[in-house]
């Protein structure tokens, strides 16, 4: 069980930020969701929430995901930076040193792919796996390795989207990624989707050409990852995630991918398998966080 107290939670997104209190078990006693504008809009959007819902009390922590490139090792002379990034005005923006003028809490700072996972190994589809990874497709493709309902510690952390994948033949489109001509988010992130095909996944027909083509590239990088780690599940969230059949159809390319090798490893049903937190993961991962003492890594 966590310790007990008012714990404070940031899901800092691309697009929306999502705050909240709670406790560190992940229950919220209140949230709210805010635009991710600049930090000079959001910061004191973020102050007023705090003092509105937790007026009277002094936070026990803070937990934050948040997007990424941002320096999550505590040791780093730039801890809690953002770096170069193309959203206006967040390049070189120091998060933490912001959130602490905010609320006099301990900072536990993760990515928000890192959070996402968290809650799904303590609360959601990775509960009581061993050694799970959480993959989310959409904006991009992100990933983290859950160990014991922790996350595995890294240098930076892990960047499964860039793995390299191989293009179909009959593709014709190129890569989005603009650091490698043929990577999973490259080619299947909603982005290359947009690109190659002018609509989102779910407006095309299950099992059809369009949803094979993505699920065989996701079955790729799910493949790379059961031969690399050999996880005992791959939950498989985001936006392009959810769309209907697709897991089903990334777990056959997977397998197919496999060619039968180290089969036992990922041949059972829901080895590949769908959040259970959907998009409440992000935040409800942040107040866990928020409870650690220590960055929210295995001991
Ligand atoms: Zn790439």
């Amino acid at each position: 069980m966590a310790e007990t107290g008012l714990y404070g939670g940031i899901e800092l997104g691309g697009t929306k930020t999502l705050v909240a209190v709670g406790d560190a078990d992940g229950r919220m006693f209140a949230r709210a969701t805010l635009p991710t504008t600049s930090p000079g809009v959001l910061l004191p959007q973020i102050a007023a929430f705090f003092a509105d819902h937790a007026a009277g009390h002094d936070l026990a922590g803070l937990g934050v995901g948040a997007f990424g490139p941002i320096v999550i090792d505590p040791a780093a002379d730039d801890y809690g930076h953002l770096l170069e990034t193309n959203k206006p005005g967040w390049s070189g923006f120091d998060l933490v040193g912001a959130l602490q003028g905010i609320c006099n809490a301990p900072i536990t700072l993760v990515t928000d792919v890192a959070a996402a996972g968290l809650a799904e190994a303590r609360l959601g589809s990775l509960r009581g796996v061993d050694l799970g990874i959480y993959l989310t497709v959409g904006t991009g493709i992100g990933g983290a390795i859950l160990y014991r309902g922790q996350v595995l510690p890294a240098l930076l952390h892990p960047e499964m989207g860039h793995l390299p994948i191989q293009a179909h033949p009959n593709d014709p489109a190129r890569s989005i990624c603009r650091f490698h001509s043929s990577c999973a988010e490259g080619l299947a992130a909603g982005p290359a989707i947009m690109a190659r095909f002018g609509a989102s996944l779910s407006e095309f027909a299950t099992g059809g050409p369009e949803h094979q083509l993505i699920a065989d590239y996701l079955g790729q990088l799910c493949a790379t990852l059961v031969l690399a780690l050999s996880p005992q599940g791959i939950v498989i969230g985001g936006g392009v995630g959810k769309t209907p059949g697709l897991v089903d159809a990334v777990n056959a390319a997977m397998l197919r991918q496999l060619g039968g090798y180290a089969g036992r490893s990922a041949a059972y049903a829901g080895f590949l398998r769908a959040p259970a937190l959907d998009q409440d993961a992000g935040i409800v991962g942040a107040l866990c966080c928020a409870g650690l003492r220590e960055p929210a890594h295995a001991a």
